[in-house]
């Protein structure tokens, strides 16, 4: 069977390596565009914490960390994925009794957590924190590195014989696929593109960080009619936000440095898979093997392409376009309520100290920290819907640093070393979208805040509803309702 997956973020690399696991021929297409989610991400696995009031949400994101393991050792590479444990952090000890409540209830379904513990002094586990802190230690909760994940995924499946073309893919009405070459597009915080494969790329309604309600933290939209007012708001306010315009202006014009980077680290280099690929991508214009270049016109979330695109021929396509995964499904007469939710994140090191193992932070609200190897540290991130603004903001930063240093001073004098700007892809009625959309167009997007942790999951049920095969657990509850 041919199948053509739009989009190479963590949803779209899960699926591909899903489906050319079960011998399907396999065409993934992206646009590079400004604003992944993935390229951007911090690292975060811990679901348990979250979703108290919606079982669905959470069995996907519980169903999604506990698949890790397993991936870790079917792809048997390393990409970041350790069990270093997540500290919740409160001023007030007594602010922590609810979530261990949660915790206690969810144990039983979910041994994989480990035995929740009181730390009364978090500052021995992760020095840099202020030491008038307690903490709850979920010592299974993982740490991630998404652009490895995303890397490691692609690699085995064009390994498996997938074929990754760099271009933005559009639908017509029945569900053909053309595909157009992409806007280029470099990513703010990320000028190397490092980590990249293939191709470079990576009216304000809310700005906040993560905020919370029920659970110990939570970035969904809590009320659902008002997400869909917003959702709806959100192409004009795209549309109308003369940054969002700007952004799309870099889109049209610039790549250069990235898609050269991409070249050399291309799948194809690394594998000697297709040294074809890599050269197309480098040139930035090529879009399906031995097709003729074409040139697109990007701009924000309503692209409009100068070409007819060149068709991709398949039996199924899925739909794993992230925050832009609503615009790609509208030909097909799908009106589906997708936005983007910015996320704004900072990279910094502490030379010469080993934070590889360091625990999770995350406080109950504001900014959470990770440490990585290399002495580094990640603080993020802002939660906004600003549209298809992928922006570092001069806001976004402060708003970043001061709660960062609020609940760890002991940063005040590590390097700032990086960056990132992410477009979450957030589904209105506030949870994942996984499901069929026609009879050969399965979509799968909406995992907003938690798409790390259940990404990899989240592909590999869209490759099973593509392949026609019964997904392992039902998905009646993310299927898309036709607007
Ligand atoms: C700052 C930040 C921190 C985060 N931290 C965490 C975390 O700690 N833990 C966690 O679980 N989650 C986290 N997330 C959420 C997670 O990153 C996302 O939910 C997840 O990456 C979404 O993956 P995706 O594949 O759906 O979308 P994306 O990664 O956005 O990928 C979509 C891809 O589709 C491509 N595309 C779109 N339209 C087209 C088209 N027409 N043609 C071709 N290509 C197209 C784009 O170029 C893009 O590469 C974070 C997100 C952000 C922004």
């Amino acid at each position: 069977m041919r199948v053509v997956v739009i989009g190479g973020g963590i949803v779209g690399a899960a699926a591909a390596h899903y489906l050319t696991g079960r011998g399907a021929s396999v065409t993934v297409v992206d646009g590079g565009y400004q604003g992944e989610a993935t390229q951007a991400s911090a690292g975060v696995v811990c679901p348990w914490v979250d979703h108290p009031e919606d079982d669905d949400w959470y069995r996907l994101n519980r169903e999604g960390a506990r698949a890790y393991p397993g991936l870790v050792e079917t792809l048997g590479e390393d990409f970041g994925y350790a069990k270093v444990g997540a500290l919740l952090v409160a001023e007030d000890p007594a602010d922590l009794e609810p979530v261990r409540s949660l915790l206690h209830r969810r144990y039983a379904d979910a041994p994989e957590m480990g035995e929740v513990v009181d730390v009364p002094a978090p500052a021995e586990l992760f020095p840099p924190l202020s030491d008038t802190l307690s903490a709850l230690l979920v010592p299974g909760a993982a740490r991630v590195d998404g652009r490895s994940v995303r890397d490691a995924l692609l690699n085995a499946a064009v390994a498996q014989g997938a074929r990754i073309h760099a271009g933005a893919a559009t639908l017509t009405p029945d569900g053909e696929v053309r595909v157009h070459a992409a806007a280029d597009v470099p990513v703010p915080g990320a000028p190397s593109g490092e980590g990249r494969l293939w191709t470079p790329g990576g009216g304000a309604a809310r700005s906040g960080s993560e905020e919370t309600g029920g659970s110990w933290r939570q970035a969904e939209p809590r009320d659902p009619a008002a997400a869909q007012d917003l959702a709806a708001a959100q192409g004009l306010a795209a549309a109308q936000d003369p940054a969002a315009r700007n952004a799309g202006a870099q889109e049209a014009g610039t790549r250069g440095a990235g898609a050269q980077d991409a070249g050399a680290r291309g799948p194809e280099g690394a594998r000697g898979a297709g040294a074809a690929r890599g050269a197309g991508a480098a040139r930035g214009a090529e879009a399906v093997r031995g097709a003729e270049a074409v040139r697109a016109v990007g701009a924000g979330a309503g692209r409009v392409f100068a070409d007819e695109g060149v068709p991709v021929e398949a039996e199924a396509v899925i739909v794993a376009g992230g925050a832009w995964a609503g615009e790609v499904c509208r030909p097909l007469g799908a009106e589906l309520p997708v936005f983007p939710r910015r996320g704004q994140i900072l990279h910094a090191t502490l030379e010469g100290v080993d934070t590889a193992w360091w625990p999770i932070v995350l406080p109950s609200d504001g900014p959470y920290l990770l440490g990585f190897p290399g002495s580094r540290v990640v603080i993020g991130a802002t939660v906004e819907d600003v549209g298809f603004a992928p922006r570092v903001t001069m806001g976004g930063l402060e708003e970043v640093l001061r709660a960062g240093l609020r609940i760890a001073p002991g940063l005040a004098g590590a390097t700032v070393t990086e960056t990132r700007v992410g477009l979450r892809p957030v589904y209105a009625p506030g949870r994942a979208l996984i499901g069929p959309l026609t009879s050969r167009v399965v979509v799968a997007t909406g995992l907003s805040a938690y798409g790390l942790t259940a990404g990899p999951y989240a592909g590999r049920l869209a490759g099973a509803l593509a392949l026609g095969e019964t997904p392992p657990i039902d998905l009646a509850p993310y299927a898309p309702t036709r607007c």
